[in-house]
């Protein structure tokens, strides 16, 4: 299927899960996650009107970032601290934040250009032991702690679900995520702005959406499969 076909079908699907949860399809955000594509066939997606890119690998930001313009990136992988400085002028959103760490650096390098940089706090769900991101117990603390550094903003959080077969087991996750987003919203603290809960993959964002994601990512489902399995 082209890379036109597959967008109409995810944004129909993106269309009934917001209607399933009360919302539209302009509430939300289908971020095209465009690690390991070529050029030329995220330049098409582009066309059919997806400006909002994800990427893994500040490395590839790095000279994408020059080939393709008037789009926005978003750093979804993980983020090693002494990576900050080739991105930090380069996304409009880090989604992988799971330190205070490199939350320090993400500051002190915004600071340094003279922005703010908006982030989410990775959650690691699961408890799995591959995979990045705090305690869901750890979050709200770290938010906090975060709240408190200049140039840097807690915009909300992000995870990575389990691969499951079957989208439905990742349900309860996806739920507890939203609660731990209304409860931080809730409070209203001073620097943190609970817009964004970005979860939902290729294969589960239908799910993520119902349970209240308000930003998929999704790669295979629009690009077709990658060359390569890790990432
Ligand atoms: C690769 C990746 C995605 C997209 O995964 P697909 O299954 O290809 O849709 C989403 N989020 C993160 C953090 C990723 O690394």
């Amino acid at each position: 299927m082209s890379i036109k076909e597959n967008l109409e079908h995810i944004n129909a699907k993106i269309a009934e899960a917001a209607k399933k949860s009360g919302r539209k399809r302009e509430d939300i955000l289908l971020l095209a996650v465009s690690k390991t594509v070529e050029v030329p066939r995220i330049k098409e997606a582009v066309d059919l009107g997806l400006l909002d890119l994800g990427e893994n690998k500040p490395q590839e930001i790095n000279w994408k970032y020059f080939e393709i313009e008037n789009v926005r990136w978003h750093q979804i992988g993980h983020l090693q601290t002494n990576k900050v400085k080739y991105i930090i002028d380069k996304v409009c959103l880090i989604h992988s934040v799971e330190s205070l760490k490199l939350a320090e650096e993400i500051s002190k390098r915004a600071k340094a250009k003279d922005i703010t940089m908006d982030i989410l706090i990775e959650i690691n769900i699961a408890g799995e032991e591959a995979k990045h991101g705090v305690p869901l117990g750890e979050a709200e603390a770290l938010a906090v702690e975060i709240s408190k550094l200049d140039n840097i903003k807690v915009k909300g959080l992000m995870t990575v679900a389990p691969f499951v077969e079957n989208p439905d087991e990742n349900r309860q996750y996806f739920a507890q995520m939203r609660k731990l987003f209304v409860d931080i919203r809730d409070k209203n603290y001073n620097n943190i702005d609970m817009k964004y809960l970005s979860m939902g993959m290729t294969n589960d964002y239908e799910a993520a959406i119902e349970e209240g994601a308000n930003i998929v990512r999704i790669g295979t489902g629009l690009f077709g499969a990658r060359n390569y399995t890790k990432n």
